[in-house]
């Protein structure tokens, strides 16, 4: 048994000044990071697995609508979206994964079935709802994920004729209507408007993901995403990829990624920190801060990562302004941050 059990979380990467954020903004994204460490650290402190933690702080921030997966995920260049997730288990080197999934709730509940009771590893489009299906999972009408902050974040980049990172549309979005009038705010936008954001049409990023050593020493990661906004239809990024944005190994430790996913997954970044502790040695603060600082800015790759290993080190380094964050010990009060 480990006292070191514990979870981390992020919420994506960017360009995030504590300057342009609204206060009210920011209490909020403090108050949801809070609300979704504190489920996880009680399954932890209930002598839940790392897996079970993991995916339960991943699919309460799909519920929320202040992070780009599940509810609350950006527009693909038609006007959809296509969800993808991922989850590995430490233990057993286990893993599942479903991409562009459009009518499951929780994507990252389906990956979790994939893991747990098939022969696969990954599931994509009708292939994964089918499977979903079969599960007995939660189908939602694919309204259900259109949020008003996302549309407009989409509209914005049709305008532009570009593929947006994650949060970057909803920040362009938000200045520009705090900019016109609050008359033109939907009238959902108390329920569905992602606060003000500072705003970076290149440096910001999306993606949710958690990472979690439990009271027994094993280790997970999860990892939930709606790609970037205005995506071509099928676009896969790193996060449902299994080595790229999700990563889990008791022998050295979890990964869950957040950034420019080509960037990502061209350097397979979440098994680089565990491949740098196996084979050189590494320890946990090193592989991960090599792979953020030095590895991904190589090839402009932009983001970040959150990382525990078995004996319940913790490390969050991100190479943008920002990265909303978090990580709860069990037995302590959990620790939330946004800026550098
Ligand atoms: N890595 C995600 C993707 O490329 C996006 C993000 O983390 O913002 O789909």
């Amino acid at each position: 048994m480990t006292t070191n059990a514990v979870v981390a979380i992020h919420g994506g990467a960017g360009t995030i000044l504590r300057a342009s954020m609204a206060p009210d903004a920011e209490a909020r994204y403090h108050a949801e990071l809070r609300a979704v460490l504190v489920a996880a650290q009680r399954v932890l402190a209930d002598g839940g697995s790392a897996l079970d933690a993991v995916t339960q702080a991943v699919r309460l921030l799909e519920d929320c609508p202040l992070f780009n997966a599940g509810h609350g995920a950006v527009f693909t260049s038609a006007g959809t979206h296509e969800l993808d997730a991922s989850i590995m288990d430490g233990r057993t080197l286990e893993a599942g994964a479903v991409s562009c999934v459009k009518r499951v709730r929780n994507p990252i509940v389906a990956a979790r079935h994939v893991l747990e009771y098939s022969e696969h590893v990954m599931f994509t489009a009708e292939g994964a709802e089918a499977f979903a299906q079969e599960q007995g999972l939660e189908f939602v009408d694919p309204s259900y994920f259109h949020t008003d902050a996302r549309y407009r974040q989409w509209q914005l980049a049709r305008e532009q004729q570009r593929a947006m990172l994650d949060h970057d549309g909803a920040s362009l979005a938000a200045a520009q209507s705090t900019a016109q009038s609050t008359a033109q705010a939907p009238a959902s936008a108390s329920n569905d408007a992602l606060p003000h954001e500072p705003l970076d049409p290149n440096r910001k990023f999306g993606t949710v993901g958690a990472v979690a050593v439990d009271l027994y020493g094993h280790v997970a990661a999860a990892t939930s995403t709606g790609g970037v906004t205005n995506k071509q239809i099928g676009r896969v990024g790193d996060a449902p990829l299994i080595g790229a944005g999700c990563y889990a190994d008791n022998a050295t430790c979890a990964v869950s990624t957040t950034g420019s996913g080509e960037m990502f997954m061209r350097m397979v970044a979440a098994y680089d920190v565990a491949a740098q502790m196996a084979y050189r040695g590494a320890s946990l603060e090193e592989a991960a801060n090599d792979v953020v600082m030095n590895r991904l800015p190589r090839i402009d790759g932009r983001g970040g990562l959150i990382a525990v290993d078995a004996r319940g080190n913790v490390v969050l380094p991100f190479n943008t302004e920002g990265m909303y964050r978090g990580y709860a010990r069990v037995g302590e009060a959990p620790v939330t941050a946004i800026y550098r």
